[in-house]
C-alpha cells in the first residue's frame, strides 16, 4: 500500500448528493442536497478525489436497472462538469441479501456497512484509506468507513447514532455546509 497516496472523499449518494426520496432511479427525481456542489468543489480544490459509494437495492428489487442507474449518474456527472467539478467516480452495490431478484439476491461484500466498495476504489485509484474521509447520512456509511480506518467520518443526520455506536473519529452535523475541509496533511 506504500504507493497509495491519493486522498479520497467518499460520499454516500441518497441523502448526501441527492435528497433521499427512496429508490431514486430517474434524473427527474434527482434533487440535489443543499451545499453538495460547494462541498465537492472545496474538497476537490484541497486535492481530494471524489468518490460516490452507494447501496442501490432498487436495482436488486427490480425497480430500475443497472443501465438506468448508469444513465442517471452520467446525467449527474454532466451537472458536475457544468459546475466546474471534475470526474466523480461512482461505485454501487446492486445487491440485497433478502429482497434481491435472481442473482441480485446475495450476501455481498459491497453493501455498506461492508467496506467492499471503499477497498475496490482504493485499489483502482491508489487511494490511501487512512488519509480519506467518509460523509454519509446512515450509520452504516460510517461503519463502512470505520472498518477501513478512514481518517474521519461525518454523520449528516439529526438522528442520534445507534446505541453502542463507535464514535471515535466521527463528527455529527446536520448540514453539508458545516463540514470543514481538513487543513493539509
Ligand atoms: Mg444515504
Ligand atoms: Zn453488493
Amino acid at each position: 500500500m506504500g504507493s497509495h497516496t491519493v486522498k479520497a472523499l467518499f460520499l454516500d449518494r441518497d441523502g448526501i448528493v441527492n435528497v433521499d426520496h427512496g429508490y431514486v432511479g430517474r434524473y427527474e427525481d434527482f434533487e440535489y442536497v443543499d451545499g453538495i456542489f460547494s462541498l465537492i468543489t472545496r474538497f476537490e480544490n484541497a486535492g481530494y478525489k471524489i468518490i460516490i459509494v452507494t447501496n442501490q437495492s432498487g436495482i436488486a428489487r427490480g425497480l430500475y436497472s443497472e443501465d438506468d442507474f448508469k444513465a442517471l449518474m452520467s446525467a449527474v456527472q454532466q451537472d458536475f462538469y457544468q459546475a466546474g467539478i471534475g470526474e466523480v467516480s461512482v461505485y454501487f452495490c446492486p445487491h440485497h441479501p433478502e429482497h434481491g431478484i435472481g442473482t441480485y439476491k446475495k450476501q455481498c461484500v459491497c453493501r455498506k456497512p461492508n467496506p467492499g466498495m471503499l477497498i475496490q476504489a482504493a485499489e483502482d485509484h491508489s487511494i490511501s484509506l487512512p488519509l480519506s474521509i467518509m460523509i454519509g447520512d446512515s450509520w452504516r456509511d460510517i461503519q463502512a468507513g470505520q472498518e477501513v480506518n478512514l481518517s474521519h467520518c461525518y454523520y449528516v443526520s439529526s438522528k442520534a447514532p445507534p446505541p453502542n455506536a463507535e464514535l471515535e473519529n466521527v463528527t455529527q452535523v446536520t448540514s453539508l455546509n458545516d463540514i470543514p475541509v481538513p487543513s493539509s496533511v
